[in-house]
């Protein structure tokens, strides 16, 4: 196979072109590739069509777009719904129809598409009928702060459709679909002062699969899919925060009847730590110390992520003075370095005295250096 061609490249268009450029760029390329206008090369015409509709696919859709910027061909192979682009990806079709649609006169480019049995021909062209796709499921995933720190794998357990395993997702005995002859889809003329409109939507009866059941499954009723408890691992990079989010593609209820599976998404929480205070990549210890120790200094036991550590506290410490431990904080997302325990000091001031300290300490004040006032 020819290496794929960038997708710019095929559209002829500059890498910062606006949807519009990109467009424009596709409405010329498609009449010139299309099959039915090159009876006599079709088979190059029909390769062209298709990388331009990908090219096209991709380009028009903002997150597919940045992952082909950052990552080439190769971050898209999670994109399409068979590892690489089939026209089931496609979701122009109604830009197509656009396009085409004069050339084909009224609604006749689904059935160049989806058409079962007037241009036989061009089979390969034919959407398989899937059933209907299985849902997402949302999962909230707390972690606690050390969890986030070092990166976790979670297990996660949960019940969800699986694919039956009797009757292998079909449902039971099918037969094709009479409503829509198996393609799943229903087609509508409708006539209007301004003209005809042609509206595709998925097949009532079959829900979309093509087919209807004949003799239903005894163990999934005809479903195709069965609920079941299951353990998912995720795992879960250093240096997340709430809001992020990790999607399991494919790993969500299956679908009805064969339908594509949705996909899991674990939403990350995090829990409350009773020590430290996060802020970014780091995190921040309030640490109280005594007035003794502020004044003349010394070693202090703190905690930290992973145990415990002593540390220095200089003499003539002040309230709110900061002590960076580098490297003690979370790690960064790229696994390459990490953030610093900050030791915010806050001398503490007694709140119970008795009367021989309150005594002495008044003797103690009159010795000891007076606060700066204000000047
Ligand atoms: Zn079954
Ligand atoms: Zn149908």
């Amino acid at each position: 196979m020819a290496p794929k061609r960038d997708y710019y490249e095929v559209l002829g268009v500059p890498r910062n072109a606006s949807p519009e450029e990109i467009k424009k760029a596709y409405r010329r390329l498609a009449k010139k590739y299309h099959p039915d206008l090159n009876p006599e090369n079709k088979e190059e015409a029909t390769e062209k069509f298709k990388e331009i509709s990908e090219a096209y696919e991709v380009l028009m859709d903002p997150e597919k777009r940045a992952l082909y910027d950052r990552y080439g061909h190769e971050g898209l192979s999670g994109a399409f719904k068979q590892g690489n682009f089939t026209w089931e990806d496609f979701t122009h079709f109604s830009d197509l129809e656009d396009i085409l649609g004069d050339l084909f006169g009224g609604g006749s480019l689904f059935d160049f598409f989806f058409g079962t049995g007037r241009r036989g021909e061009r089979r390969e062209y034919r959407r398989r009928p899937q059933g209907e796709p299985g849902s997402n499921i949302k999962v909230v995933l707390p972690l606690t702060l050390r969890e986030i720190a070092e990166g976790v794998t979670k297990e996660i357990k949960l019940r969800k459709y699986v694919v039956c395993p009797h009757c292998n997702g079909t449902g039971g005995k099918t037969e094709i679909c009479p409503t829509c002859g198996g393609t799943g889809q229903v087609r509508r003329t409708q006539r209007h002062i301004f003209g005809e409109f042609v509206s595709v939507s998925t097949c009532p009866t079959c829900r979309g699969s093509g087919e209807i059941v004949k003799e239903p499954c005894k163990y999934c009723h005809g479903e195709g899919r069965i609920k079941k408890e299951k353990k998912i691992k995720v795992k879960i990079p250093p240096g997340v925060s709430k809001g992020n989010y990790i999607t399991l593609r494919g790993e969500g209820h299956a679908g009805r009847r064969g339908g594509p599976p949705g996909d899991i998404i674990v939403l990350i929480d995090e829990k409350k730590d009773n020590t430290f205070i996060r802020d970014g990549f780091n995190i921040i210890l309030n640490l109280p110390i005594s007035f003794k120790t502020a004044v003349l200094g010394g070693d202090v036991e703190i905690p930290t992520l992973n145990g415990r550590k002593t540390i220095h506290i200089p003499p003539g410490t002040q309230s709110g003075h900061k002590i960076h431990l580098k490297g003690e904080g979370i790690k960064f997302m790229n696994g390459y370095g990490r953030g610093d325990l900050i030791v915010q000091v806050n001398v503490y001031t007694p709140r119970r005295v008795s009367g021989k300290a309150k005594k002495l300490l008044e003797e103690l004040d009159s010795l000891l250096e007076k606060p700066p006032g204000f000047k």
